[in-house]
């Protein structure tokens, strides 16, 4: 019998990462009563201490306390994503209330806010320095938005509210997640396989085996399964099934659909913002971020999309000549876009997606990528086989300085499974910050869902699947880099609008021709890429490009509608949906980046009225990327004036000042518009 829970004690691993192998899931439990317990006696120390409120014994205090608990949180939340099961599934729901509870009742501590208050109000004396003042302010941004200032009824209205959405937007992530891995499209008539490149029927070959299958293929909604077979299969009732598999997540189940999740939660937020004095929800995101407000992210959404709505217009109308001249005899429905699209691109840029990916095994790429940044910073990745993993597929790599200092630990996470979340995300198990003085380094996750290996075939990428590996990678060094005090500061903890920032700005390495010669070689012959292929994929660089943004402006509509209301939602999702699109003038061939029942970005994630924050980052990123473009793409000045500040700075002060202090002057969208040929 095992009598020590492993997550209580001292972590007795290398760089003392969570030891994985060692946590039984009933572990979790005993750790989240452990630290929630050890928590309130840290806080109630705080309140009770006799002393008055100063910096130290009270903000600082604030700071260091739960660490207990955040660690727990932290590897719990990240193996959720990346290998849940029921038991974990479970331990989730019921834990969701209880945390949202503790944090409320810190939140509302009044005796604890009035101390907290007393400092804030002296700030001008203080003599705090930068780091610190931004901390105080944090702090004390937090309790209010917190609902520290609430009368005694308000806080109890809160408290309800904030337990109730903490659960559902657990049970909308679980429903996606059960339908994506409820469908699969099982196919034994070799006929309807006609069009699909045999690396895409070889995955299907061992999927159908996975799934225990004697013969036949099964195809998924997993991107590496879906994409291929909405741009290739010739059988267009198969494309059908597939992309209505993938449009209808999360509405599949009757009386706990997505929809009735979903609806109960845009209410609670209304209510939530209302109390804390804002008009809308939005609002009150939108109050922390760069945008500041919803009319600055209508200002900019509102700036694009015409001219992309007339691209996507004309895009549709070569899809449908495509289809006519092939007597297909068919108006393009939803379905039928990637398909005639691939024709489209073959046909006029002679380039092939399938492929493409001859050139992108993932070995090859992520070389290029770690050349990339030994480059720009000087740094290197060093494999280690002796960090312990939570799945047997999980690489680990050291993060080494230029002259050997260990900068941190980054786990890299990259192909699907039943037992992970879709899409790609970075997380932290641990953030830089400042122990008595001394560097903790951070340790870093990142994951993805990309196309797997087959018996025949290494990992074969696509170009955004290439991308995804540099973004995700952007946000890992934003994590790597930091140099703060603070945790609640470090890294990646900066508005949400400027997170995109440096994760996007990496994606610009990936495609420049001096790169991909390095990186990009044929998986059989080791061959470079060459260079007629680059010059078609620079030509085809804005293809596509209108159905892209689209979709991406679709999402961000509807996210920002759902999070404007200013009345409680009573009508039909479906109705509503259709009410958003018509407003931007969508072309109804594009279907939203992702619907209302499987957004699981605002409904089960973070970013809540911030879906927009990708296209406002990209603003951000494009114009400081021309920094390199005026110098050189490895120029070391640069780079290292990127690093110093903007990357090691993670939230210690505003992002526009840290911009600024970069760039030498604020954004400008020229760079970006330029970019996307939206000029
Ligand atoms: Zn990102």
């Amino acid at each position: 019998m095992k009598i020590t829970n492993p997550l209580l004690g001292t972590f007795n691993t290398p760089f003392g990462v969570p030891p994985f192998a060692e946590i039984a899931t009933e572990d979790y439990k005993q750790a989240f009563n452990a630290g929630i317990n050890a928590h309130k006696v840290e806080i109630e120390k705080i309140t009770s201490n006799p002393k008055g409120p100063d910096f130290h014994n009270t903000i600082e205090a604030i700071e260091y306390s739960g660490k207990l608990l955040q660690q727990t949180d932290l590897i719990f939340e990240n193996i959720l994503s990346s290998e849940t099961n029921d038991t974990l599934q479970q331990i989730a729901q019921e834990q969701a209330p209880v945390l949202s509870d503790h944090w409320d009742n810190i939140l509302m501590n009044s005796k604890l806010f009035k101390r907290i208050e007393n400092v804030y109000q002296q700030r001008s004396k203080l003599k705090l320095n930068t780091e610190q003042s931004m901390l105080l302010e944090k702090t004390h941004q937090k309790f209010v938005r917190g609902g520290a200032k609430l009368s005694i009824s308000d806080k109890f209205k809160l408290k309800e509210i904030n337990a109730k959405l903490s659960v559902l937007s657990l049970q909308f992530g679980d429903n996606v997640l059960a339908d994506n891995n409820a469908f699969e499209l099982f196919i034994t008539d070799k006929n309807d396989l006609a069009g699909l490149p045999e690396s895409v029927i070889d995955a299907a070959v061992e999927t159908a085996k996975e799934k225990e299958k004697s013969e036949g293929w099964v195809f998924n909604l997993n991107r590496p399964s879906l994409i291929p077979f909405l741009q290739y299969a010739q059988n267009r009732e198969l494309r059908r099934k597939m992309f209505l598999g993938y449009y209808q997540r999360g509405s599949n189940k009757n009386n706990n659909d997505n929809k009735v999740i979903l609806k109960q939660m845009v209410n609670f937020r209304l209510e939530k913002a209302r109390l804390l004095g804002f008009n809308t929800y939005s609002d009150f995101v939108l109050d922390e971020t760069m945008a500041k407000n919803p009319e600055a992210v209508f200002k900019l959404l509102g700036q694009i999309s015409p001219a992309v709505t007339e691209l996507a217009k004309k895009e549709k109308e070569r899809l449908q000549e495509i289809s006519n001249r092939e007597n297909d005899n068919i108006e393009i429905e939803p379905w039928d876009w990637w398909y005639y699209t691939e024709k489209l691109r073959k046909e006029k840029y002679d380039l092939n997606e399938a492929e493409l990916r001859s050139y992108f095994p993932l070995e090859s790429v992520l070389k290029g990528l770690f050349n990339v940044l030994n480059k720009l910073y000087g740094i290197s990745f060093k494999p280690n086989k002796d960090v312990p993993v939570y799945q047997k597929d999980v690489t680990v790599y050291e993060v080494h300085e230029a002259d050997g200092i260990l900068t941190g630990i980054i786990y890299m996470d990259f192909f699907p499974r039943p037992t992970k979340q879709g899409g790609a995300w970075m997380t932290a198990y641990r953030e830089q910050h400042l122990e008595n003085g001394k560097n903790v380094i951070p340790v870093i996750s990142v994951n993805f869902n990309f196309t797997s290996p087959t018996k025949n075939k290494p990992a074969l990428l696509s170009l955004e699947e290439v991308e995804t590996l540099f973004h995700e990678c952007g946000h890992a060094i934003h994590g790597l880099f930091s140099q703060c005090r603070y945790e609640s500061l470090a890294g990646t903890e900066v508005p949400r609008d400027f997170v995109e920032m440096p994760s996007q700005i990496l994606e610009n390495w990936a495609s420049e021709p001096e790169v991909l010669k390095s990186y990009a070689l044929d998986y059989k012959s080791g061959n470079p890429i060459p260079d007629e292929l680059i010059k078609k994929m620079e030509a085809s660089s804005k293809f596509n490009l209108g159905f892209n943004l689209t979709e991406y402006l679709a999402a961000s509509y509807l996210d920002m509608d759902w999070h404007n209301l200013t009345l409680p939602f009573m009508g039909d999702v479906n109705d509503f949906e259709r009410e958003a699109m018509k407003k931007i003038h969508q072309v109804h061939e594009i279907f939203p980046r992702y619907r209302s029942t499987f957004f699981n970005h605002i409904f089960s994630g973070g970013y809540a009225s911030g879906y927009y924050s990708y296209v406002w980052s990209e603003v951000i990123d494009t114009d400081a990327f021309q920094a390199f473009k005026e110098t050189s793409l490895f120029d070391k000045t640069t780079a290292t004036r990127f690093r110093k500040e903007i990357l090691s700075k993670g939230g210690t002060e505003d992002p526009m000042k840290l911009f600024k202090n970069f760039r030498g002057r604020g954004p400008k969208t020229d760079a970006y518009l330029k970019k996307k040929g939206l000029t």
